[in-house]
């Protein structure tokens, strides 16, 4: 089994989802006491978030690529950015190791292809919902995005941050996201991607009339299925 390298806290709530998924998978899949080889470094996020709203993505890229060097020397065999949104620094995160950056939108384009799905919605933080770096490399994929409206997309991004990452679930912003959700579907979405970490703690399957496409299990899932092979 390799060792995967996991890149948490962004947020921390969502990082226990990926050690979950990870563990349960590979329990489910070896049986007996397996459980899944993982380094972790979790980092603090409240800098980051600052960086984030400074629009420092260099300072950013650079920090998380430390990080992902310190995995790696740590005997990490890939590396895991435990958030959709830091993605946008992957190309400078994989420049800085030698072992492969597990991509969540390649996962997720992959799960949304498998599953069917031409035109999918996209929720998430603003950077995702709105930066190329998402939505352009799932049509890369053959998969089309429909994103909520510039409104609907201020308050999933409020939420995320002010709500999600400190694991408060308030049931006025699940109504909101389900509005939302139901937007998009009307506008064509087949699935809708929870293209954040911490979305699916706060939507769950059968809420919603279309499939949704949770990031944070499907990555996890991902780099699982590599360590197995
Ligand atoms: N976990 C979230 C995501 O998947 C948001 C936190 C972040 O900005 O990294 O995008």
């Amino acid at each position: 089994m390799k060792t995967i390298g996991l890149l948490g806290g962004m947020s921390w709530e969502s990082t226990v989802g990926y050690y979950q998924v990870m563990n349960e998978e590979v329990n489910a899949r070896l049986g007996g006491l397996h459980s899944a080889k993982i380094i972790m470094h979790s980092v603090d996020f409240e800098p980051l978030r600052q960086q984030m709203l400074d629009c420092d993505w260099d300072t950013i890229g650079e920090h998380l690529a430390g990080v992902a060097r310190i995995l790696e020397q740590g005997g990490a065999d890939m590396i895991v950015i435990g958030t959709n949104t830091m993605h946008k620094v992957a190309p400078q995160i994989q420049a800085a190791v030698s072992v492969p950056v597990i991509h969540i939108v390649d996962a997720t384009g992959e799960e949304a292809r498998r599953a069917g799905f031409l035109k999918v919605g996209l929720l998430g933080t603003i950077f995702t919902m709105e930066d190329g770096f998402y939505a352009d490399r799932l049509r890369e994929q053959g998969v089309d995005v429909v994103v909520p409206s510039a409104e609907d997309r201020k308050i999933v991004d409020w939420v995320v941050f002010n709500e999600l990452c400190k694991g408060v679930l308030n049931g006025d912003s699940r109504s909101e996201y389900l509005r939302i959700i139901e937007d998009m579907v009307e506008h064509g979405a087949q699935a809708v991607i929870l293209g954040c970490t911490e979305i699916g703690l706060l939507v769950r399957p059968g809420d919603t009339a279309v499939p949704m496409l949770d990031t944070c299990r499907i990555h996890a899932l991902k780099a699982v299925d590599i360590a197995l092979t």
